[in-house]
C-alpha cells in the first residue's frame, strides 16, 4: 500500500513556491478575482482513502471539467444516439475554436471543447423537464452532498462576455445541429461550467470512473462499464485541447482540465486525484496542476501504461 499523504506532501512542497509563469484566466471577469496563490491536492482511493493538502477543501470554479458530467448524463439518456451529434477525435485546436466546424458540418469534433460541450447541453435541454435543476440534482448524487451549487456571478460573468461560445452555437445551428433555442442552450452552458466544487469532492464525484463499483449508486446505473470506458478513452484522447498528447505524455492518466486551474485525473482501478492552481499555461490548462500530475505518477509508477 503506498502512503499516498506522504507523496501528494512531498511534490506539493516542492512545487508550492516554483516560478509559475502561467496566468489566472480572466477572460470570464469573474474567474480573473481569484488567488493565484490557491493550491490544493486530493486523492480518493476506489477503497474510498481520502488524503488531501493545501486548499483540498476550498471550492472553486470546476469549469470544463463539468463537461465530464454533462456528457455522463447525456450519454445515459441517450445512449450511443449521442454520437450522431458529436464526434470522439481529438480536435488538436484551442478549446473555443471554430475552425474545424465549418469542414465538419456543425458536428464537434469531441464533447470536451466547447463545441461539443454546447451540443451536449443542447441534447439535455431536449430531454431534461428542469435542465438546471436536473442537472445541479445529478452532480449533487454524484458527490453525495447537496452542498454543490452553481455560481450566479460566475455564470452571468461569463455570459456578458461569451462572445466565441455564442458564435460557436449560432454557427452549429445554422447546420441544424442545436434543436433549441439558442439562448437557453447558452444559459445552461454557462452554468453548468459555473458549478463549484473542492478538489476533495471532485476526486469522490469521478470514483465512478475509476471503478466499477460506483457505477451503480442508489440503484441507479450512471453508465454502463463499457461507456465508462469510452468516456475515460475521451478524456485521455481528448480531455486537454490541443495538449492532450503532451498530457498522456507526461502524466499518462485519463484526464479533464477546466480554466478555473483544476485538473481531475482518473487511474482505472486504483484511485481519482484532482489539483487546483489558477495559474494557466498557454493553451488553457494549469501550469502547476499538470506539473503535480506528471511528478505524481512518476513517484508512484501508476500511469496507466
Ligand atoms: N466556460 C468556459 C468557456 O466556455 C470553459 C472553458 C474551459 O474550462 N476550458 O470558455
Amino acid at each position: 500500500m503506498k502512503n499516498y499523504q506522504d507523496i501528494i506532501n512531498n511534490i506539493y512542497k516542492k512545487l508550492k513556491n516554483i516560478d509559475d509563469p502561467g496566468n489566472v484566466a480572466d477572460y470570464i471577469p469573474e474567474l480573473g478575482t481569484v488567488s493565484a496563490d490557491n493550491f490544493g491536492v486530493n486523492i480518493t482511493t476506489t477503497d474510498r482513502a481520502s488524503y488531501g493538502i493545501g486548499d483540498y477543501n476550498k471550492k472553486f470554479s470546476i469549469q470544463s471539467i463539468s463537461k465530464i458530467l454533462t456528457l455522463t448524463l447525456a450519454y445515459q439518456i441517450v445512449g450511443e444516439k449521442l454520437w450522431e451529434r458529436v464526434d470522439v477525435e481529438p480536435s488538436g485546436n484551442p478549446f473555443n475554436s471554430l475552425l474545424q466546424l465549418e469542414a465538419d458540418l456543425g458536428k464537434p469534433r469531441n464533447p470536451f471543447i466547447n463545441a461539443g460541450a454546447i451540443v451536449v447541453c443542447d441534447v439535455l435541454i431536449s430531454h431534461l423537464k428542469n435542465p438546471k435543476e436536473d442537472f445541479l440534482n445529478f452532480c449533487r448524487d454524484l458527490c453525495h452532498s447537496s452542498d454543490l451549487q452553481y455560481s450566479d456571478k460566475v455564470a452571468l460573468s461569463e455570459k456578458k462576455t461569451g462572445y466565441r461560445n455564442t458564435a460557436l452555437c449560432n454557427f452549429i445551428k445554422s447546420f441544424g445541429n442545436i434543436k433549441n433555442n439558442i439562448d437557453d442552450v447558452l444559459d445552461f452552458y454557462f452554468y453548468t461550467c459555473s458549478i463549484e466544487m473542492t478538489c476533495e469532492e471532485l476526486s469522490k464525484v469521478f470514483l465512478f470512473l475509476a471503478d466499477e463499483h460506483f457505477l451503480c449508486q442508489k440503484g441507479n446505473h450512471i453508465l454502463t462499464i463499457s461507456q465508462a470506458k469510452r468516456v475515460n478513452a475521451i478524456m485521455l484522447t481528448c480531455g486537454f485541447y490541443d495538449e492532450s498528447g503532451e498530457f498522456a505524455f507526461r502524466v499518462g492518466l485519463p484526464g479533464k482540465s477546466g480554466v478555473g486551474g483544476g485538473i481531475i485525473a482518473i487511474h482505472p482501478d486504483n484511485y481519482a486525484i484532482a489539483v487546483w492552481s489558477p495559474k494557466l499555461n498557454k493553451k488553457g490548462n494549469s501550469y502547476k496542476g499538470m506539473h503535480f500530475l506528471e511528478q505524481f505518477t512518476t513517484d508512484t509508477e501508476s500511469s496507466i501504461f
